[in-house]
């Protein structure tokens, strides 16, 4: 509601719906352009979408296909926030003091690339949970996976607060960064300076860090493909973003893991009993 009284000086839900209605794109969309301008209007689409879109996926979003995004929530509340989640929060330190304490006691070796070791290292356990790029993991012999990825740039500002917030997206064309990160705001740290980090999406070449599954009809295929290889190999666990090819924010990566934790526990069981 307070986007939507800066964009109209709407005050209510109603007015705000009204507007938005009256802007939509009513035809059948044939890309993500008039996909957006359908759920959300013309308004909101070019203040918040389009340029955001072009700097995020380097494609003008006529040239992107309509399935690319189903709904666009909007939700009709002055809450600020940007998920609606009844619990947000990250854990106290940091997801690596996390991770830290979950693996004490467990051996953990770094700087190893597993393909590079993988009979060895498979010889180890009975099952392998590969969290790598699955196209990767079968040498690319049905071909690459694409992605999008990124340049931080990181900054030290003299100031103990540059914007406010842990994280301000930057929506037009007038910046190359998508977002700009300030660290100190995820656990209100104090300190006299402050660290920034600004987004910069890029192609996604060889040496660049792979992050966001391009997920168009030729990508999704491939996936297919070689998510069918990855099921006939009982004793490997393909999990997580690069091995599903789906961007998943934390808590569902979680979420998803110990849902196949759970799977493998009650298989393991069944097998036992019988
Ligand atoms: C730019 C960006 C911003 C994000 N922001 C948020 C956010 O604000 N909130 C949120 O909830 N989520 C966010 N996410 C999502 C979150 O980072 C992921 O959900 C989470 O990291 C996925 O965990 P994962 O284990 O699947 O993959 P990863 O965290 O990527 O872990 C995979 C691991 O496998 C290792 N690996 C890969 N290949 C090999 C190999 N061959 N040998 C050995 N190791 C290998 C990698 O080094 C990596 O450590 C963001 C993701 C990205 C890309």
């Amino acid at each position: 509601m307070n986007t939507f009284y800066e964009l109209w000086q709407t005050r209510t839900p109603s007015e705000a719906r009204s507007k938005i209605e009256s802007q939509r794109f009513l035809g059948e969309p044939s890309n993500l352009e008039e996909q957006a301008l359908s759920l959300v209007g013309k308004d909101i689409y070019e203040t918040l979408i389009k340029d955001y879109t072009r700097k995020q996926w380097g494609k003008d979003p006529r040239d992107l296909p309509a399935f690319i995004i189903k709904r666009l929530p909007l939700r009709f509340t002055y809450n600020n926030n940007y998920f609606s989640d009844r619990y947000q929060g990250i854990p106290i330190g940091g997801y690596t003091a996390l991770f830290e304490t979950m693996l004490q006691g467990i051996e953990v070796r770094l700087n190893i690339d597993f393909l590079d070791a993988r009979s060895e290292l498979s010889r180890l356990a009975r099952k392998v949970v590969y969290t790598g790029c699955i196209d990767q993991y079968f040498d690319y012999d049905l071909g690459h996976l694409d992605y999008r990825s990124l340049d931080f740039e990181n900054e030290v500002v003299e100031t103990d607060n540059f914007q406010g917030n842990a994280v301000i997206n930057y929506c037009d064309s007038r910046e190359a960064f998508t977002r700009i990160i300030e660290h100190k705001h995820f656990e209100a740290s104090a300190s006299e300076v402050t660290v920034i980090t600004r987004e910069y999406p890029r192609p996604c070449t060889p040496e660049a860090i792979p992050y966001y599954p391009i997920n168009d009809l030729h990508n999704q295929s491939l996936y297919r493909q070689y998510q069918e290889r990855g099921r006939a190999m009982p004793n490997v666990i393909f999990g997580g973003r690069l091995s599903e090819y789906k961007y998943m924010d934390m808590h569902v990566v979680i979420e998803s893991a110990m849902n196949r934790f759970r799977s493998e526990v009650r298989s393991e069981e069944r097998q036992h009993s019988a």
